[in-house]
């Protein structure tokens, strides 16, 4: 066993308080791993509490309903006082501090033992215990390696695998990309044999869409779909730029363009996607590629952002207009 897996397991059977969070704006595979540990360290006996930056989309947040999450955005006091009172900090699914928001300084002056468990290129160096894996699909398969290694799968019960399923089914796009291998399959296979309905999950988490979702995710593929192929530089790029009254005019919510870059990459001859939002807080960029085709460094150089080769993220201080001019600008670099 790897000596990081070592000292985890040796935390893990230690008494502490445990306090567990992932990333801003959590996606399938934050909620489904810090649910899916709460679960595993709870079901060890463990002292556990969670805490999120913010709510997830309201179609993850079914499945943090058994953990008593708490969100930074609705109560800070309170989420102060669980780092207070914990003495073991874990984060999950991110690489950057700056990822979980306005909650950087809690885990910055936490005094006790902090683990990073992630997926992402280039994890900062700020925990105890670090357990990087940018080869796997998700955090949620990263934790069922690692107590698999640390031989403590006597803690997966159907609450926990049902959460890792989650995660694992949302960040492989249902399992179609291309970290998705045997070995996720075979982890797959026995999250089922714990009870795990896969049809169940992925209609909880696909099959909630409103019907102005719908309707702006059409008007965005129909009116906003710009091509670069189709013009004179011959990119195999398409981005959508939505201003922040286009979203307001759908009533958007959060987690309503979910996937929507995806769709951009879903065109034949298209090699990479952007989609541009303007939120009430700036510009959210989405970045997807394929191929030999990585994203990741152009979000890190050019947005204030990172993530994965094929999938990441970042955002814009400029207006929309100035954004969409630097993009131009710039995209040929991915190439
Ligand atoms: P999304 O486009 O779904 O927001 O993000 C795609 C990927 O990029 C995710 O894996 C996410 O963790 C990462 N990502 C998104 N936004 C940021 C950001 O601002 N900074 C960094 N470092 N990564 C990001
Ligand atoms: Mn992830």
């Amino acid at each position: 066993m790897h000596q990081p897996l070592v000292a985890l397991k040796e935390l893990f059977l230690s008494h502490r308080k445990f306090l567990i969070t992932a990333h801003k704006s959590p996606d399938g595979d934050a909620v489904g791993s810090v649910s899916g540990l709460y679960f595993l360290l709870k079901n060890l006996g463990r002292s556990v509490e969670v805490v999120l930056p913010d709510p997830p989309a309201k179609n993850l947040e079914p499945f943090l309903q058994a953990t008593d999450c708490r969100y930074f955005s609705e109560q800070p006091e309170l989420v102060a006082e669980r780092f207070q009172s914990a003495d073991c900090f874990i984060g999950l699914d991110f690489n950057a501090v700056s990822r979980v928001g306005e909650m950087q300084t809690l885990v910055e002056n936490f005094s006790g033992t902090k683990v990073l468990i992630d997926h992402h290129t280039h994890p900062e160096d700020f925990a105890d215990i670090l357990i990087s894996e940018v080869q796997c699909s998700s955090t949620c398969q990263l934790l069922y390696e690692c107590f698999e290694s640390m031989e403590l799968l006597l803690a997966l019960q159907a609450n926990a695998a049902r959460a890792l399923y989650l995660g694992i089914m949302t960040d492989t796009g249902s399992f179609r990309f291309p970290s998705v291998n045997a070995n996720t399959h075979r982890i797959v296979a026995s999250l089922i044999g714990y009870g795990t309905e896969p049809w169940k999950i992925h209609q909880a988490v696909f099959d909630h869409n409103r019907v102005d979702q719908l309707k702006l995710r059409g008007f965005a593929v129909s009116e906003k779909l710009i091509l670069l192929n189709q013009h004179p530089s011959a990119l195999p790029v398409g981005y959508i730029a939505l201003t922040q009254e286009e979203l307001q005019r759908f009533n958007y919510q959060s987690g309503d363009t979910e996937g929507l870059v995806n769709t951009i990459l879903s065109i034949e001859g298209i090699k990479a996607g952007v989609l541009i939002q303007e939120k009430s807080n700036g510009i959210k960029m989405s970045f997807r590629s394929k191929d030999e085709v990585y994203v990741n460094n152009f979000a890190k150089n050019h947005f204030n952002g990172g993530g994965h080769h094929y999938a990441a993220g970042g955002y814009s201080e400029h207006t929309m207009d100035v954004t969409i001019t630097k993009l131009l600008s710039l995209i040929h670099e991915l190439f």
